[in-house]
């Protein structure tokens, strides 16, 4: 690219100026020289300092690069869906042969061109987890993908995700690897407490798509509703536990909960279960635009700030998605929820759930560094 030789400062502004450190700020700014950031201040500040430098507004944020905390780049060839849960679930059964290397390949190219920087995704194949430990040039975390409800089969199933992730988590990549137990209600409770202890004891992230929709707290704690149907349908083993209490009570109660796991989703809770989520230090991403898609309802932000559990912000997949650019989930919610808890939804917690350092904006920063929404 051809270096900016206009070396005349300006002024930036936005909605919000998030620099990565403290409070975004309402009336901030940054003063660009070249291809540089001079100076991060209050508005009124640096146009004190800089009386004669024009004013360039840069729409709604001014950011770090956004990390995608949650998504499935192995699904960005299956085709955008809207309609309710358990029909989506059917979409993507059906849409099964379609989770290869190449529709990953395809995702990575996506968050790249969105300059984001990190990602969390949940892989469906191993080969997809090797392809991203080994192609990735954005760092992030696989987390690999289990499914398997029958109590019998949990020990065996350990000790292959072992075997799998002990070789992985050697490689030289910017991509670490987790484990993803799909939900609660697609994993074996001994499956489930034996994959917690191994990511306590081995220092692998969990992430889990929980209280996602009306369907899977009525599967939970009823029994019954059009998720019960799902395994039949595809002549997929049953359900052989179904709790009687709700995701986020039944995962505290098999010790599940914990600074390890991050929770996707966490839509469906009242304010005692994201009491729980908070003091158990339990991390939260939410991807609204695809709850709002599948008719799941909107993640009550105002319980998650009253508790101060700070969620970040993914896209989930293409197909559930209409795009993986996560800034989008944020202005989806700017009039909702105060966004400078959105900004910080989208830079500095993702990095937080992702264990990435979140960068800073100062003095020297590149402009490539920083993003404008
Ligand atoms: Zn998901």
């Amino acid at each position: 690219m051809e270096e900016n030789l206009n070396l005349t400062p300006e002024i930036w502004t936005a909605e919000v100026v998030y620099a990565g450190i403290g409070t975004p700020m309402l009336r901030g700014g940054l003063v660009v020289v070249g291809e540089h950031v001079a100076a991060v201040a209050g508005l009124a500040e640096l146009q004190l300092r800089y009386p004669d430098v024009p004013l360039v507004h840069k729409g709604k944020a001014l950011t770090p690069p956004v990390v995608n905390a949650h998504t499935h780049l192995d699904l960005s060839s299956v085709p955008y869906f809207r309609g309710g849960y358990t029909n989506f679930i059917r979409h993507v059964i059906g849409h099964g042969p379609k989770r290869t290397v190449e529709a990953a390949e395809q995702g990575l190219s996506e968050l790249r061109a969105l300059g984001v920087g990190g990602f969390g995704d949940i892989v469906y194949k191993p080969e997809t987890v090797e392809w991203l430990i080994e192609k990735s040039p954005l760092p992030g975390v696989a987390y690999l993908e289990v499914i398997n409800r029958n109590p019998d089969h949990a020990e065996l199933v350990a000790r292959r995700v072992v075997e799998l992730l002990s070789d992985w988590r050697n490689r030289d990549s910017p991509v670490r690897v987790g484990i993803s137990p799909h939900t609660p209600y697609n994993v074996s409770p001994p499956l489930l407490q034996k994959l917690v202890e191994i990511a306590r004891l081995e220092g692998f992230p969990l992430q889990m798509h929980v209280a996602e929709s009306p369907e899977e707290t009525e599967l939970m704690t009823q029994s019954t509703g059009p998720l019960r149907d799902i395994p039949l349908q595809y002549g997929f083993p049953s359900y052989q536990h179904l709790p009687a209490t709700t995701p986020v009570r039944y995962l505290a109660e098999l010790g599940v909960l914990g600074p390890h796991l991050t929770l996707v989703h966490g839509v469906q809770v009242d304010e005692e279960e994201v009491q729980m989520l908070a003091q158990s230090g339990t991390q939260v991403v939410s991807c609204p635009r695809s709850n709002e898609g599948l008719a799941c309802g909107l993640l009550p932000w105002d319980l998650y700030l009253k508790h101060r559990l700070e969620v970040a912000l993914g896209t989930d997949s293409r197909g559930s998605s209409p795009d993986l650019d996560v800034r989008k989930e944020a202005l989806f919610l700017w009039e909702r929820v105060d966004p400078r808890v959105l900004v910080r939804a989208a830079t500095r917690n993702g990095y937080r759930v992702l264990g990435l350092e979140l960068p800073r904006i100062t003095r020297g920063t590149p402009i490539s560094q920083v993003q404008s929404w």
